[in-house]
């Protein structure tokens, strides 16, 4: 019998109770693991343990695949109309905003990210990514195609069936709306694995998806770890599509894995080194208020981090002294602390990993020109932390870190900085700040990457594709081209004449 987690919140910003069953939830029951195993989850505050969750196997994984390939052939897939898909994900989203402070509240519990960024930006935007897939779900249409007199030719966008989604820690409930909400709105059953460092609102998600009236099997949610939930998804030869995002490394052990068994069709969202240039027109003050944000918003955890910021000659002292001042006043603490704006990082594995990276920058003759050091003496605050005069080979220049350290690196030449931006395996987002809208542009354009923002950073809309050129990924997510993800075409031909022709 799954445990019941129950736990009171009171704290300065938010004093509440949440309650669930800890369970996988699997065609629309709350089991224990085929092993009966479980999870520790960590408050990444002190280190302490919160709760234990159901730890499940491949052949929890097994057992869902076959509830949700029962329940796409007979009540779901192509057996409810859009309409219907509508109202449930509509429902889900008011559930959701009726939960608003909860989730916030166990996002930031279990992942450390500030109670309020959760509230402004993963609950706001997972309620807004569900609603915005609502409104598709009953819009998913083909075409009449001319071909010959004497034919109909017309295409169906049919949903792909069972299809497995796993997740990281960073955003765990955004990226769980993003992954759901276009599946959902399509017609597909989900297999869907949180990251064994934040499963919490995963799991809650999954009794407000039985509460809004999803027949059971439409969704399973199986916590567990890579090597073997993560494995058996993408592994699994009745699963026909993967949606992954995570790092490069196991996002390339996806895709070997489907091709190794059944070639299901594989999306990826990967990790980034984005590069952030700031001109000698820009305008300096706005510039080191996105900058900061860029790269220690969510402690620097975010996949679009502007972690290289590239800056003009002309300006680098200006910008290098307001930059600092700007992360010297960010309040490091506690994530329900009132005026807190970055917590702890998710784990000890990763904060473990964010101070090699700084030893290593030391080592290789960088300056550590602010932070790097640890925050207090319990749980996993890193000091917001920025390098100089770095060397462009580096390994703090060239490899995700993911955590709050940014290089600063001082340019001349507009061709020059534009060749160093694209010298990455990444290509996932690129920020551009100049008054001088021409010039800010013909660099946006040259920039390789899915996303170019021009005086801002870290902006993000349910209704505007995002994904990665090169090894940041395959395939986008939101907007309407995340629905391409989740329907195979069809083409029906229907011939009125008698030739064979
Ligand atoms: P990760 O790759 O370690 O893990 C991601 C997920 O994959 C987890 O659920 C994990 O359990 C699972 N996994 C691990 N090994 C697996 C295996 N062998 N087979 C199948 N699944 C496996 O990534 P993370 O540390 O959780 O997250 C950080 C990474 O995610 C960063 O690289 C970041 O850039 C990336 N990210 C990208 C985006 C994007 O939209 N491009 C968004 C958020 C995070």
């Amino acid at each position: 019998m799954p445990q019941t987690f129950e736990y009171t919140f009171d704290t300065p910003v938010y004093k509440g109770k949440t309650s669930f069953s800890t369970g996988l939830y699997i065609n629309g029951q709350w089991v224990d693991g085929s092993k009966g195993t479980t999870i520790d989850v960590i408050n990444p505050t002190n280190g302490q343990l919160v709760t234990k969750i159901s730890e499940g196997t491949k052949e929890d994984v097994d057992l869902a695949v076959v509830a949700a390939q029962k329940t796409f052939d007979t009540v779901w897939g192509l057996n409810t109309p859009g309409t219907r898909r509508a109202e449930l994900l509509n429902n889900l989203g008011n559930l959701m905003q009726a939960h608003f402070d909860e989730l916030a509240a166990l996002e930031a519990l279990d992942n450390g990210k500030t109670f309020g960024w959760a509230q402004d930006v993963d609950v706001t935007d997972s309620i807004a990514t569900i609603k915005y897939y609502a409104g598709w779900a009953d819009k998913i249409q083909g075409k009449t195609i001319e071909t010959t007199a004497g034919k109909l030719v017309y295409t169906r966008h049919e949903p792909i069936g069972v299809v497995g989604q796993i997740i990281p820690w960073n955003f765990p409930l955004m990226m769980m709306a993003w992954k759901i909400g276009p599946a959902l709105a399509t017609g597909n059953c989900i297999i869907l694995k949180p990251s064994e460092f934040t499963p919490l609102t995963a799991i809650r998600m999954s009794h407000l998806i039985q509460e809004a009236g999803f027949p059971p099997g439409v969704v399973n949610i199986i916590p567990g770890y890579g090597t073997t939930v993560g494995a058996a998804i993408s592994e699994h030869p009745h699963i026909d599509k993967v949606a992954f995002t995570g790092s490069t490394l196991v996002g390339r052990k996806i895709m070997e894995a489907a091709a190794r068994t059944n070639l299901k069709n594989v999306t990826l969202e990967l990790g980034g080194k984005s590069p952030n240039i700031i001109f000698d027109d820009a305008d300096i003050d706005q510039a080191v208020r996105f900058t900061s944000h860029g790269i220690f918003w969510n402690h620097g955890q975010a996949c679009c981090a502007g972690s290289r910021i590239y800056v003009h000659a002309k300006v680098y002292d200006e910008f290098l002294t307001k930059f600092t001042d700007k992360a010297k006043s960010l309040k490091v603490g506690d994530p329900f602390g009132l005026d807190t704006y970055q917590g702890p990082q998710v784990s000890q594995i990763q904060f473990d990993r964010i101070m090699s990276y700084i030893d290593s920058g030391r080592q290789q003759g960088a300056t550590l020109h602010l932070g790097g050091e640890r925050h207090g003496s319990e749980g996993y605050f890193i000091k917001p932390t920025i390098f100089t005069d770095t060397k462009p080979d580096m390994r703090i220049v060239q490899e995700e870190i993911f955590g709050p350290v940014g290089v600063v690196i001082r340019f001349e030449d507009d061709d020059d900085v534009i060749n160093q931006a694209n010298d990455t395996m990444y290509g996932l987002a690129a920020a551009v700040f100049s008054k001088n809208i021409d010039r800010a542009l013909q660099v946006a354009h040259k920039l390789k990457a899915g996303t170019a923002w021009v005086n801002c950073i870290n902006q993000l809309h349910p209704q505007v594709p995002f994904g990665g050129f090169k090894q940041s990924g395959i395939g986008r997510e939101l907007g309407e081209y995340a629905l391409e993800n989740y329907t195979a075409v069809k083409a029906v031909h229907v011939n009125f004449s008698l030739s064979v022709k």
